[in-house]
C-alpha cells in the first residue's frame, strides 16, 4: 500500500513519486533524485512494506540515478 508523505519520512528507505510514478532508495539518494521537491510538489508516497518489491508491484519504476535497472 503506497501512503502520501508531505515532509522527509523517517525510517523509511523508499519513497515513490507519483507524477512520473519512480521510486527512490533514501538510502542511496543523490541529488539528481530532487527528493526534496517531489515532497514539496506533493508527490511523494512511501510503502508498506517498505521494500523495493512493494513499490514495483504498484508500478513504481526504478529511479536510474539511485537504484538503476529502470524497466521502461
Ligand atoms: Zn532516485
Amino acid at each position: 500500500m503506497a501512503t502520501p508523505v508531505y515532509s522527509r519520512p523517517v525510517g523509511k528507505r523508499y519513497l515513490g513519486n507519483t507524477n512520473e510514478m519512480e521510486v527512490h532508495d533514501l538510502s542511496n539518494e543523490r541529488s539528481a533524485c530532487q527528493v526534496g521537491e517531489i515532497i514539496a510538489a506533493r508527490h511523494a508516497v512511501t510503502f508498506s512494506p517498505d521494500t523495493l518489491q512493494q513499490a514495483r508491484a504498484e508500478r513504481y519504476d526504478n529511479c536510474a540515478h539511485c537504484i538503476g535497472g529502470s524497466t521502461r
